[in-house]
Order: C-alpha cells, then structure tokens, then sequence
C-alpha cells in the first residue's frame, strides 16, 4: 500500500508534492484514481513466497528467493534498481547467488526485508536471511545494515518493544548517526526533519538517507495514514520510503490498522491484493505460497510502461 500510495510521486520535489496535496487529500491517482505496485511490492512478494517454499531454511531459501529474482527480471519489469538489474542478470546467466551482487548502497535489500524480520525464528536467523537476501544484489556493507535495521525495527515494532540497541550496531558512522536522529526526532516537525537531515530536494535512492527517513516518518506520525502521508510529502524516492514505512506501520499495527480506502484502492495484476493476502496466510500457516501466473506479468508490464509514459506526460503538462 506504501508502494501504491507512493508511486505517483516519485521523484517529485518536496515542494510541488505540498501544492498537490493543497489541491486534494492524499489518495491513489497513479491511473484513474487507483494506485499501481511496483519492484517494492514484488520483491518483498518474491520474498515471502521463497520463505514459504523454503521454511526459513537458509540454502533453500537462498535457491528459491534466486529463482523468484530471475523470472522477475525476464518478465521485464518496468522499474527496477541498476544495481538489482545488473546483480540479478548475473544470476540469469548463472553466476551462484553468494557471488551474484555488485558494490551498490541503493534501496533493493531494504525495501524487501522488513518480511524477513517478522518471519525469523530469532535475531541470528534473521541475520543470516537478510544476509543472503542482500548479497544477491548489493555488496556495500550500507546495503546490508539498512536491510537489517528494517528487518529488526519490523520484529521489535510487531512484538511491541523497541530496543534502540538496533541503531548503535549500524556501521557506517554517517548512517548510524542519521538513525539515531531519526529515532529521537519523532518529535520534530517535518519541515525541521528535512532541513536538518539535508532533503531539501527530496529523499535520495541511497540507503543511508531512504531508510532513517522511513524510521523518522513512523516515529512522528500519529498513525499509519500520517506515517505514509510523511513519508510522500518528504519527496524524492517516494515509493521506496513510503514501502518502508508501510511494512513497518504494518508489522505494528496489522492489516485493520492500515487505510482500508488505500488498500481497496489498489489495482494491478497478476500480483493484487488477494493474492498478498493469499501469501501471508500460507506464510503464517506453513503452508506452500499460492500458485502465481508469471509469464503474465510480461503483458502487464508493457502496459504498465504506458501508464508511467502517460502518467509522467501529464506531470510535464503540469498536473
Ligand atoms: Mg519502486
């Protein structure tokens, strides 16, 4: 839903977000008033499904989730990371997942692993999943500690217990102070977050700024519509943080917390609302994931090409 509601707004200044949504209330408008999925919502898609096909157990999970990445890319999806594009090429033409990755601090293995923390038996197996999960795509040290922060802030905000502890083992020194600023500044008000984290024109598609804007946006919001609400109006890679902070406020709240007008209004296939809903269920049951037509994400993809060609057209024309 982060990922929908999101969408249409990527890349967009902050400022020209604010006039949108001065005109009309946050709602779904990627087309005819109802909002589209995109790589954000697949990968943590292909991601439950390979934990389901797997069980959690670390190598098959490893062969499932590289299985789910290469059919993925071959139906053509229209919005993809370069550094998922060019890691999960690799594996088409066969190099193994454990060497797959390239050096690349983007959003891919953060965007999917808030699953991989409310699935995990315990903190080790959720550091060896997200792990695995990451190194497929991304190398950077930064990639995989902003995959794990999600992932933890997911299981801690499910159990109801935040434990700041999460922040102080991220690495990088710039990453972890943003997060600590982040956690403390729930306080803050939005233009305040913005100017003091530098995102001025916009939260970026690196790592270290996309996911302590996720954690900022889930602090400060009052509820899940405010969280993701924040998260648009802070700009930039709109879909990516707002996924973030839709599986966190998710993790915490469940699905009768989250906007049932946002969710109702989602519209897409093959992959819809039922069939995530028909995942999570075999996920929480033990059960296989539900069967999946891949070979028609190929067609709604090209279609989906279009909409994003008209969708940007009337943007330029200033809508
Ligand atoms: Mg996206």
């Amino acid at each position: 839903m982060g990922d929908a509601i999101g969408l249409p707004h990527e890349g967009l200044h902050p400022r020209r977000i604010a006039r949108r949504l001065e005109r009309a209330p946050l709602r779904h408008r990627m087309v005819l008033g109802r909002g589209m999925l995109s790589d954000d919502t697949e990968h943590a898609w292909m991601v439950g499904r390979a934990l389901a096909e797997s069980k959690g157990e670390l190598d098959a999970f490893t062969r499932a989730f590289a299985r789910q990445l290469r059919r993925w890319v071959l139906a053509l999806p229209p919005g993809v990371g370069l550094a998922t594009l060019r890691g999960t090429l690799r594996l088409v033409v066969g190099v193994p997942p454990e060497r797959s990755g390239v050096h690349s601090a983007g959003n891919g293995p953060a965007m999917r692993s808030a699953l991989l923390g409310v699935y995990a038996r315990d903190d080790a197996h959720l550091a060896q999943l997200v792990r695995a999960s990451t190194r497929m795509t991304h190398t950077d040290p930064r990639a995989e500690d902003g995959a794990l922060l999600v992932a933890r802030l997911a299981r801690q905000l499910a159990a109801g217990a935040l434990d700041r502890a999460i922040v102080d083992s991220i690495r990088d020194p710039e990453f972890r102070e943003r997060a600590r600023g982040a956690w403390t500044g729930g306080d803050a008000s939005l233009e305040d977050y913005r100017q003091r984290a530098g995102y001025e024109r916009g939260v970026s598609g690196f790592v270290v700024h996309t996911v302590p804007a996720a954690l900022y946006c889930v602090m400060a919001g009052a509820d899940a519509r405010a969280s993701l609400e924040l998260a648009v109006r802070l700009g930039g890679d709109t879909d990516t943080t707002a996924a973030i902070v839709g599986a966190l406020v998710g993790a915490r709240d469940g699905v009768g917390g989250l906007p049932q007008d946002w969710l109702e209004g989602i519209w897409d296939w093959p992959l819809t609302t039922d069939s995530l809903d028909a995942l999570a269920r075999a996920l929480a049951s033990d059960q296989p994931p539900p069967r999946h037509r891949w070979l028609a994400a190929i067609p709604r993809n090209l279609a989906c090409i279009a909409v994003i060609v008209g969708h940007v057209t009337l943007r330029l024309l200033g809508r």
